[in-house]
């Protein structure tokens, strides 16, 4: 049994609405969508946030970047557009300590400082 969160997502020990897989990346609903399309992509190997990620293996982040674009060119998303976030630390509002990239979109988001 694994402690973090979307460790136990990636095992399946507790159920997510999982949209995308391969071997190496995992995409699933946000639980509390911020868009009327939300989903976290995450690798499969766990670091705690994107710093970290580089550090291990900077290569997680494009298999992770990877995966988005295959999904997103399935669906409206990549003709819509979408917008792609990653929190690190307190300041920045991470609360899962899992490494994942938010996708957001399925209508009009807000411009920065709009
Ligand atoms: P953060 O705040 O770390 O950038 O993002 C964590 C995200 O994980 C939040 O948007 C939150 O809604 C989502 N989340 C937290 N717990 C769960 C869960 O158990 N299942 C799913 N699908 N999403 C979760
Ligand atoms: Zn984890």
């Amino acid at each position: 049994m694994s402690e973090c969160l979307f460790c136990k997502i990636v095992h399946k020990e507790i159920p997510a609405t999982i949209v995308h897989e391969t071997d190496q990346v995992v995409a699933f609903k946000d639980i509390n969508p911020l868009a009327k399309e939300h989903y976290l992509f995450i690798h499969k190997k766990h670091t705690d946030n994107v710093n970290a990620m580089m550090m291990d293996d900077a290569n997680q982040v494009v298999q992770i970047y990877k995966e988005i674009a295959q999904f997103t060119s399935k669906t409206s998303l990549e003709k819509d557009g979408f917008r792609v976030v990653t929190n690190i630390n307190k300041y920045g509002c991470q609360s899962v300590f899992h490494t994942h990239f938010h996708v957001l979109g399925g209508e009009q988001l807000a411009g920065f400082g709009k």
